[in-house]
């Protein structure tokens, strides 16, 4: 007998953050200071083959840009319409009769998803007991561990020891321990070098945060050459537009030196962002990325959220946070912005600074 769609996609719903147009969208953590303008002038200045003719098959400018980045061979370099592609098209790899993928929870929302949507089952771990024992994220035999560095929606950057550690702890052909660096620009550090020459360890990387193209939907992944490939075949040939792979290749080779230039003034804001918080008694996490986790004002997150929605504020909220119950996440963007929220936060809440 056959059926459609496949009975386990019952638990399966249609992504939804309830993200309504607002004035001031603080919800994502995209780049608040606008965009890569090497890649603006790479789609500026589109031709007509750039659009008639299909791409590249996998993306080889993009790969070839990342390879120079970080001084790796190409072989190592995996690419995909967005990290999450990336991080879909690795799952797809891992699956298997039973398969799980563990984490230490919270971490990024679309983890669990992107798993059940490709028949892995997932095991979370409390994150607590993962700093304990990292050990504990190898119980069951996963076939992935995900690590997300600096953690999302915490912005805590997760120690550098759970990764060697679970590297000494695993079985010889043991799990891919993948480790999301969506928002590593904004913490200074990259494990990406230790990916290209260790076995099953994948350093994911998108353009979406600190380059500022989200709407591009590109990112890449490195690994060793096996690794790799085992991508490639799961997310096949032409699934990066090729404009938007010519545009991500400027972006990683930042001629111009943008990034820095922006990494700067948001570490800026995110210090004295943290310090209005922390004056208005909502416990900020420490950050190591381009957002802040707080306290939700009135200890109900989605409530506090749909309130700033109602003032044209959006920022996401979050239950279940250790140390901090219901948070709302803030992404950090130019000063101007931030007293822009922090008004409108005041104004709803009726908050006293103390200074
Ligand atoms: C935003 C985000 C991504 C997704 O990036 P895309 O490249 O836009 O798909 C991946 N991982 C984490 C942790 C993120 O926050």
């Amino acid at each position: 007998m056959t059926s459609f769609p496949r009975p386990d996609y019952d638990a399966v719903r249609r992504y939804d953050p309830e993200r309504a147009p607002v004035r001031l969208d603080l919800s994502d953590n995209t780049n608040l200071w606008g965009t890569h303008p090497g890649a603006l002038e790479r789609i500026r200045s589109a031709s007509v083959d750039d659009l008639a003719r299909y791409p590249e098959l996998y993306a080889d400018e993009l790969r070839r840009a990342v390879a120079e980045r970080f001084d790796i061979s190409i072989e190592s370099v995996t690419t995909g319409a967005g990290s999450d592609d990336v991080l879909d098209s690795t799952f797809r790899a891992a699956w298997g009769p039973g398969a799980h993928i563990s984490y230490a929870a919270p971490t990024f929302s679309m983890v669990e998803p992107f798993a059940r949507m490709n028949g892995l089952k997932t095991r979370a771990v409390s994150w607590a007991a993962a700093d304990r024992d990292p050990a504990l994220l190898l119980q069951g035999g996963p076939a992935v561990v995900y690590i997300c560095r600096p953690n999302n929606p915490t912005g805590h950057l997760t120690p550098r020891e759970w990764v060697t550690h679970l590297l000494e702890a695993r079985e010889v052909n043991g799990p891919l321990i993948i480790i999301d660096e969506a928002y590593a620009d904004f913490a200074g550090e990259t494990m990406v070098r230790d990916a290209s020459n260790m076995p099953n360890l994948l350093v994911a990387r998108t353009t979406s945060k600190a380059c500022g193209l989200a709407g591009l939907r590109c990112g890449f992944a490195v690994g060793t050459p096996d690794v790799a490939l085992a991508i490639e075949k799961s997310r096949g040939p032409y699934k990066v537009s090729g404009l938007a792979a010519a545009a991500a290749a400027a972006a990683v080779r930042d001629e111009e030196g943008w990034l820095p230039d922006i990494i700067a003034p948001c570490l800026e804001s995110r210090t004295r962002l943290s310090e209005e918080l922390t004056a208005r008694n909502l416990r900020p996490l420490p950050s190591a990325a381009n957002f802040i986790l707080c306290a939700a004002p009135t200890g109900a997150a989605r409530a506090d959220a749909l309130a700033l929605r109602e003032v044209g504020v959006g920022v996401r909220p979050f239950t279940g946070i250790p140390e901090l119950g219901e948070g709302l996440r803030v992404t950090v963007g130019p000063w101007p912005m931030m007293e822009d929220f922090l008004d409108a936060l005041d104004r709803t809440f009726n908050l006293t600074v103390v200074s």
